[in-house]
């Protein structure tokens, strides 16, 4: 086989469909947030940019800073090995601490993403439970659809969001087989809230383990950032909650939050979790830092929705649609990937605007859109800037306005 030509062609079908990913290759500056400079072949440029994952600009809080200069001052570079193997730092200790007590929950246990930690976790439940059926909703992240392919279980996709439909495949399963009901607070691309409430009472009524991934909400919601199940008064009907520490927490990691049995458990079997080098103190400490910082502080989370609620007004009053939601993430739709992904580089290029188009397979197609996402730190010159850009925008490409 000839595979350079083989890789080619597969390359070319992605051009072809306007869905080929480049990168941005930007530079962020400390204290600086959400400004970065953007390296092109014609030298660099300053950016804004609009679809960062570090919804609170925590990643350059000076606390977050602090505490990893510290940790590196203290202990150096690395882990040094596996968290059997001489990895375990006390760095790490107190940040599972801070994590068991974030979310009410006996125990933390890290993980060096938040996709292994989804995916070292279903697959270690689904592959260890005799019998266990996986109950995933159908809008549920790439990790978490690893995690169950990979352990082999008999798994149920039930319809997003849709507590009937969830309710109706567990009825028609056998009423004795052991059953984990999987799905997201918010979902990131749409950036809607399930129904986490009537989810936790079909639980019950199926004697159904909850596991509920909350990536794109902890730190943001609930009064000390422990996310929608804490605003709501629900994490203590949530069996095992995952999150990562690369969002809103500005570092990177992932984790679950449960009973003392369940995290020994999974630490005990997962693969993904014992035969990989423990994250760097460093990183342990930042994110101790911000968990913290958050648990205290509600001036982020309040600023960030106080952004979010006037970006979308702006967007209104220009008639620019954007998929109406409960969260912090703002769905400009497209509908169409090669005019998503022209409109975004002309944003970078003529305005100098950071979104990233998304298209398929990260959303379904003819919904490809900008996802924007405001942050407390985006001024509100900021946002003018960016409503004007896509005003303009909207008008040269003939694209359809929301009626007012
Ligand atoms: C980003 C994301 C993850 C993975 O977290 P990382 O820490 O980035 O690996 C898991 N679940 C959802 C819903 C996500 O959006």
């Amino acid at each position: 086989m000839d595979f350079e030509a083989f890789f080619k062609s597969e390359l070319d079908g992605l051009h072809e469909e306007g869905r080929y990913r480049v990168f941005a290759d930007i530079e962020r500056h400390r204290g600086k947030f959400p400004r970065a400079t953007r390296h092109t072949a014609d030298g660099p440029k300053e950016v804004t940019v609009w679809c960062s994952n570090d919804y609170l600009g925590m990643g350059q809080h000076p606390k977050v800073i602090e505490a990893m200069k510290d940790a590196i001052d203290h202990c150096g570079a690395g882990a040094g090995g596996t968290r059997n193997i001489s990895g375990t730092t006390h760095y790490h200790v107190l940040l599972e601490r801070e994590l068991a007590d974030l979310h009410g929950k006996e125990s933390a246990l890290i993980f060096t993403s938040g996709y292994v930690s989804n995916w070292a976790s279903l697959g270690t439940l689904g592959a260890k439970i005799p019998g266990l059926i996986i109950f995933s909703d159908a809008g549920n992240h790439a990790s978490m659809i690893e995690g169950i392919r990979h352990a082999k279980c008999e798994k149920v996709i039930w319809k997003h969001n849709d507590v009937r439909d969830l309710e109706a495949k567990l009825a028609a399963a056998d009423p004795k087989a052991p059953k984990l009901i999987a799905f997201e607070s918010v979902y990131s691309m749409d950036g809607d809230i399930a129904p986490i409430k009537e989810i936790c009472d079909i639980a019950d009524r199926y004697g159904a383990m909850t596991y509920l991934d909350e990536v794109h909400a902890v730190g943001m919601y609930g009064p000390r950032g422990g996310g929608v199940a804490e605003r709501e008064g629900l994490m203590d009907r949530i069996t095992i909650i995952e999150a990562t520490l690369g969002k809103a927490f500005g570092v990177m990691g992932g984790y679950i939050a449960g009973s003392a049995a369940l995290c020994d458990f999974i630490r005990s079997f997962a693969s993904g979790f014992i035969f990989t080098t423990a994250l760097p103190p460093t990183l342990a400490a930042g994110a101790t830092a911000a968990i913290q910082h958050l648990k205290m502080s509600g001036f982020e989370r309040a600023r960030h929705q106080e952004q979010v609620r006037k970006l979308r007004a702006m967007l209104d009053a220009r008639g620019i649609p954007h998929m109406p939601n409960p969260s912090h993430i703002v769905p400009v739709i497209v509908g169409d990937a090669a005019k998503c992904k022209w409109i975004s580089d002309i944003l970078l290029d003529n305005y100098d605007i950071y979104v990233q188009p998304i298209n398929y397979p990260t959303v379904p197609r003819k919904t490809e859109r900008l996802r924007i996402t405001p942050t407390p730190l985006h001024t509100d010159a900021d946002l003018e800037k960016l409503v004007g850009a896509l005003h303009q925008l909207w008008s040269r490409c003939a694209l359809a306005r929301a009626v007012a």
